[in-house]
């Protein structure tokens, strides 16, 4: 059976980007940039002033007064000094006027009768102030990479080169599907023997939460026919498939078989893990991919966020999110020779350093105790004695 980085690595190896789109630069938060933003014009694209004040010809520092020979706000074209003891009254993003190389702070100046003062206590110093054409950028030059995720310094950069439009992936399809007899809708009656439908609920909370919002949520029964039938047509109008339960090796987990009759070519069935050992990958094509994860809510939950969000990401072209790392806050004994998804809670040590305290679940059906956790720690293969101390890998909910 493949261990979880395996597993990670051969569904990394089948996927491929999806296609990418033209939006308006408002509607791309969170989205992925597929072509490079190159800087339109020098930045700042002129000597910029920095703070409102008066701008002057430096001369050593000599020079206290000054005549105060026009104003200059942002927005305009610059004046120009006409002798050196001049100077321009100037406001924070306006051009130097031309002449002049230092500005003076409006709080370090008296101004009277059109004279401009500059205080005992305060020596000007040359170039102060002002933020120099081309020093943070040339034009021409790279400003975005593609595969970045466009966040809010992003989308403001991406604005300063001028772009109105951006070349974006498109937004990935994705369905979440539940399967069983048992399950009935939230709001709906119950009888005794029957299970709430939860997993559609925390799958569509994930994907939403890491900018994958699902398009559909599907419920099927445990039968062949139906669910052969319901597959076929949602992998014809999604990429991605995300199904619960139904995958395991009882009488009516059906999922794998009926996958295999519609074209999804099985990748894998079974990690070396727990939770999650069940967990089935396919593809039916490098942009079509499907996860069955087993119905159990913790199992879900724990796949979700270490195999299918940074699945997510390869086939949206974005770099994979790597996960943080925590130390385990106490020990901590597992008994299986698998991998362990180990329940926290995350806090920090007087250094700063990320500390798991461990919330274990009453197994993977026990998904009430996860209330309150941040995620998961990834613990090495047992079976072990981890030890409080050891520095693993953190995936948050
Ligand atoms: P399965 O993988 O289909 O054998 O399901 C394993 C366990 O998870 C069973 O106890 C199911 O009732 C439960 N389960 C399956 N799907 C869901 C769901 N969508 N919501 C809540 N529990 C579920
Ligand atoms: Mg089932």
């Amino acid at each position: 059976m493949l261990t979880p980085a395996e597993a990670e690595a051969a569904i990394a190896a089948v996927l491929e980007p999806v296609a990418q789109e033209d939006q308006a630069l408002a509607a791309t938060a969170g989205r992925i940039l597929r072509t490079p933003i190159l800087a339109e014009r020098d930045a700042p694209p002129f000597d910029r002033v920095t703070m409102d004040g008066i701008a002057l010809y430096f001369q050593g520092g000599k020079r206290r007064s000054y005549r105060v020979a026009g104003v200059q706000p942002a927005g305009t074209p610059p004046f120009g000094l006409s002798s050196a003891d001049e100077c321009i009254e100037v406001m924070t993003g306006a051009v130097l006027p031309n002449g002049c190389d230092t500005v003076v702070p409006i709080e370090q100046v008296d101004m009277r009768d059109g004279q401009a003062l500059i205080r005992e206590d305060y020596q000007p110093e040359r170039g102060r102030y002002v933020h120099r054409r081309g020093t943070d950028a040339s034009k021409g030059a790279i400003l975005l990479a593609a595969g970045v995720r466009l966040g809010p310094p992003e989308l403001a950069i991406a604005a300063s080169a001028g772009r109105a439009q951006l070349t974006v992936s498109r937004r990935l399809r994705v369905a979440v599907v539940s399967t069983g007899d048992e399950l009935v809708e939230p709001g709906e009656p119950i009888l005794d023997y029957q299970v709430r439908r939860s997993n559609s609920y925390g799958l569509a909370a994930g994907l939403e939460l890491a900018g994958y919002a699902p398009a559909s949520d599907l419920q099927l029964p445990d039968r062949k026919d139906i669910i052969e039938e319901t597959l076929a047509s949602a992998l014809g109008s999604h990429d991605v498939l995300v199904i619960s339960g139904g995958v395991s090796a009882g009488r009516f987990d059906h999922v794998p078989s009926v996958l295999a009759s519609i074209g999804v070519k099985q990748v894998f069935h079974g990690i070396a893990q727990r939770p999650g050992r069940p967990m089935w990958f396919g593809t039916r094509a490098p942009g079509k991919a499907v996860f069955a994860l087993p119905g159990n809510p913790v199992s879900v939950l724990v796949c979700l966020a270490r195999y299918v969000i940074p699945a997510l990401d390869l086939l949206s072209g974005a770099p994979v999110r790597r996960p943080a790392r925590a130390v385990l806050a106490r020990e901590f004994a597992f008994d299986a020779p698998l991998t362990c998804f180990l329940p926290v809670v995350l806090g920090y040590d007087p250094e700063g350093r990320a500390v798991a305290e461990p919330r274990p679940t009453g197994g993977s059906g026990d998904f009430i105790s996860l209330a309150g956790t941040d995620g998961f720690v990834e613990l090495p293969c047992g079976p072990a004695t981890h030890r409080a101390g050891l520095a693993a890998p953190f995936y948050r909910w």
